[in-house]
């Protein structure tokens, strides 16, 4: 598939755009989801350019379920949820939006419902509390 290097993750990564990161290293980028579908929803994204699963080098999806798995854990600790969704979409047809690969770590509580899918705006500051607490809880 052709990258379009003009999507919104190409342009956070470059730092033409601007996130509320959690975590970064060589190869991977973690930050939170704008519309999150339950507080404590954040990325992983890796910073080769690859339009999805499919397209991204064995390397970046080692590097992307390495820092996902990281995060997974730092976001129970963090909101002390008994469930968490790992989510990775592929084409538009799978209800991707964003065309640069991504992985989405989801807190689930008991008994609660998630919000639609990239629907709903959160409060910059909500997110950038939240961001602190995920980041307290790296290990
Ligand atoms: P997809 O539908 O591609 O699996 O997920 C894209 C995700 O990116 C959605 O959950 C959506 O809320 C989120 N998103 C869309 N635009 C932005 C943005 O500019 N910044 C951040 N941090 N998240 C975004």
């Amino acid at each position: 598939m052709v990258y379009d290097s003009n999507n919104i993750f190409a342009k956070i990564l470059r730092g033409e755009a601007s996130c509320i990161a959690v975590y970064e290293d060589n190869e991977t980028l973690a930050f939170m989801d704008l519309m999150p579908q339950a507080p404590g929803h954040v990325l992983i994204v890796p910073k080769e350019a690859a339009v999805n699963l499919l397209d991204l080098s064995e390397a970046g999806a080692q590097a992307c379920i390495r820092t996902t798995q990281r995060i997974a854990i730092a976001v129970k600790k963090a909101l002390g949820v008994e469930g968490l969704h790992v989510a990775q979409l592929n084409g538009v047809a799978a209800g991707q939006t964003v065309p640069h690969c991504h992985f989405h770590v989801i807190p689930h509580a008991t008994g609660t419902v998630l919000r639609m899918h990239a629907a709903i705006l959160a409060p910059q500051d909500e997110l950038k509390a939240m961001a602190e607490r995920i980041k307290a809880c790296l290990v």
